[in-house]
């Protein structure tokens, strides 16, 4: 019989916290599989770091419990657990090199033959060359990795990273990020990751529970949440969303057509997190690179099919290899379209009239009655 080792799994269960009459997290159900490299993501206040430290031990949960595989390790005290944090202060010490640094957790048991393990650990994070200098004498990013090495030498199943690259300046922030993600999928261990930069939870998460108010509004794979979020929060908190008010038409087999604007647009009912009764409000969403523009004199050459809404090029800006219009539309909304490898001659203008279209599969739907950022 083979058996699956899932001692790395991390199981909340009804799990919340609360501070007298405040409660920072709701009660929550969540589960981490083993291995996988996990993003709690939310706006600062929302209740990751808490929901971090009741994983760590480092805050007691006011109720539910937390499972590490099958053990229920909610009264167990952090250091009984088989569990790590890197914290975003790197807490080095900064009177032992890095070596040492690395090897205090294997002293502090007692553990006397330390050199092979520190070696390989210092390898993995790329520092073996580093090994005698002291924490001062390295970068930000460097720093963070001994800090790495350091958590993961005792081999814990889990380990807990919160806002680890938050110090670190954009370039080598998205260094890290990588670094961080061949680190993860070269030891296997369940990474659990807490931030509040999208980009980041997007690069290099596995999954991602968005997090609003001490709840999670949704938890999925970095592109389901992007292209079919079922919230206006998380639609906004993940990128720009571009949000028409709409009342839906008909509802027939797996398709919704709603009227907004004056005309017609379609989605799959199944990327509508909305009621869907005749006359029901739904806000109609769309990420702006999936919108093509064409001007209103070409408006006889889109494809049949196609979601259309018409509008005035309000302004346009070139930014890098794409181009960002902002688009007046009587749909009720200023709509956000990037256009990539735009040439300058075909460039539109402000004040031109033209027809934004897209797949109605690329289309989202989104409850009318929520409040919107
Ligand atoms: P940040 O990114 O700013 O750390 P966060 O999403 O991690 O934010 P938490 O640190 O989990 O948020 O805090 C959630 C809420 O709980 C916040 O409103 C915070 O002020 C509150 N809170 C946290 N710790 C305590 C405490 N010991 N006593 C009272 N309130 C607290």
């Amino acid at each position: 019989m083979t058996t699956t080792d899932n001692s790395g799994d991390v199981r909340l269960s009804g799990i919340s916290k609360t501070y007298g009459a405040f409660t920072a997290v709701q009660p929550l159900d969540l589960t981490v599989p083993q291995g996988s490299f996990f993003a709690l993501l939310g706006a600062s206040g929302c209740g990751k770091t808490t929901t971090l430290r009741m994983i760590a031990g480092l805050e007691e949960p006011s109720a539910g419990t937390v499972h590490l595989g099958d053990q229920d390790v909610t009264r167990l005290p952090p250091y009984k657990r088989p569990v790590n944090t890197v914290f975003q202060s790197y807490a080095l010490f900064p009177h032992l090199d890095i070596f040492e640094n690395v090897a205090f957790g294997l002293r502090r048991r007692g553990i006397k033959s330390v050199k092979k393990q520190v070696e390989e650990m210092l390898d993995l994070v790329q520092l073996g060359e580093q090994a005698r200098k002291k924490p001062h004498q390295l970068s930000g990013g460097q720093q963070q990795r001994v800090a790495v090495a350091r958590a993961l030498i005792n081999h814990p199943k889990v380990l807990l990273l919160d806002e680890p690259l938050g110090a670190l300046d954009l370039k080598l922030r998205r260094q890290m990020q990588l670094e961080l993600k061949r680190i993860q999928t070269e030891v296997g261990i369940t990474f659990i990751h807490v931030t509040h930069d999208q980009e980041e939870a997007m690069t290099m998460a596995d999954r991602v529970a968005v997090m609003n108010a001490g709840r999670v509004e949704q938890l999925g794979a970095p592109a389901d949440l992007y292209e079919n979020p079922s919230t206006t929060f998380v639609a906004n908190f993940l990128g720009t969303s571009n949000l028409i008010e709409a009342e839906v038409d008909t509802t027939s087999g797996d398709e919704i057509v709603l009227k907004a604007g004056g005309g017609k647009l379609a989605l799959p009912t199944g990327r509508c997190a909305a009621p869907t009764t005749t006359g029901g409000k739904v806000l109609v969403g769309v990420r702006p690179e999936k919108i093509s523009l064409t001007h209103a004199d070409d408006a006889g050459e889109i494809p049949a099919g196609r979601n259309r809404v018409t509008g005035k090029i309000a302004d346009a800006s070139f930014i890098g290899v794409s181009t960002q219009y902002v688009v007046d539309s009587p749909a009720g909304a200023e709509l956000a379209v990037y256009v990539q490898n735009v040439d300058r001659d075909a460039r539109l203008v402000p004040g031109a009239d033209v027809v934004l279209h897209w797949s109605p599969a690329h289309t989202f739907g989104l409850d009318a009655s929520q409040s919107v950022l």
